[in-house]
């Protein structure tokens, strides 16, 4: 990318996701612990304390893992990070090179207009959980292979029975198809909610499908960015969460 076209779209990004943000300042750090947040109970704190363990040790595990050809070119697994008790999960495809180096999910440029569109909706990037299809980085970055998605699902899915999440926000095609067992587009998937059944006995979560923010990136039409935050608006909706003012610019 030259270099034009990516300050443009730093600057774009700052205005669309971040300059319209409760009125908030373009690189404001995350808003702290408000007054009327809510303290959480000793015995939610244990339950959180017991999630945040069993959130590691699979974390352990995908950092051991030989289960696909992935383990053994990655320089670091990426388990995925956030809050045990969120009420919403990101979901991407798998890490990249930042990713990778780092072994921590989205904070390479995707990663920073997932945080602007986070921040946007009101939210600390605390208050969610952010993972991956994929533990490890294809070389390349090419698209995941179904035999290592075979592999590494299993990770993601003891994730998500864990949080117990009230909405999972698949971010691009590879992703929502792969939850949702389907070949559909995301531009068939995207705008409406789906469920994922997370095993028997349990109740369906509420799956919403979006653009990825690296396909945002790649494609930054105001189009483009108005319907990723109208999907962000049902989510917020459907939590019963404000909805903060901003024009899509
Ligand atoms: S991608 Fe998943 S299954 Fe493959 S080695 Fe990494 S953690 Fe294991």
């Amino acid at each position: 990318m030259d270099i034009d076209k990516a300050v443009r779209q730093h600057l774009e990004m700052e205005h669309f996701f971040s300059g319209f943000a409760l009125k908030g300042k373009a690189g404001a750090p995350e808003p702290q612990q408000q007054e009327d947040d809510p303290v959480p109970s000793e015995a939610e704190a244990m339950a959180a304390a017991e999630k945040a363990a069993e959130l590691e040790k699979i974390a352990e595990e995908a950092h051991q893992c030989r289960k696909c050809g992935l383990g053994s070119l990655r320089t670091n697994a990426v388990p995925g990070e956030g809050n045990p008790n969120a009420r919403i999960m990101f979901v991407g495809e798998g890490p990249g090179a930042d990713e990778d180096a780092q072994g921590r999910p989205f904070v390479g440029r995707a990663g920073q207009l997932l945080d602007k569109v986070i921040v946007a909706m009101g939210l600390k990037r605390s208050d969610v959980f952010i993972g991956n299809i994929l533990k490890c980085r294809p070389p390349e970055n090419r698209d995941p292979r179904a035999d290592e998605i075979i592999s590494c699902l299993p990770y993601l899915q003891r994730q998500i029975e864990i949080i117990e999440p009230e909405i999972i926000v698949a971010l691009g095609a590879h992703a929502a198809r792969t939850l949702l067992n389907t070949t559909k587009s995301i531009g068939q998937l995207r705008g409406q909610f789906h469920e994922y059944y997370a095993g028997l006995g349990r109740p369906p979560i509420k799956l919403m499908a979006t653009y990825h923010t690296a396909y945002l990136l790649r494609n930054y039409s105001q189009e483009n960015r108005r319907r990723v935050w109208e999907d962000m608006k049902k989510v917020l909706t459907e939590l019963g969460l404000p909805i903060p003012e901003h024009s899509t610019g």
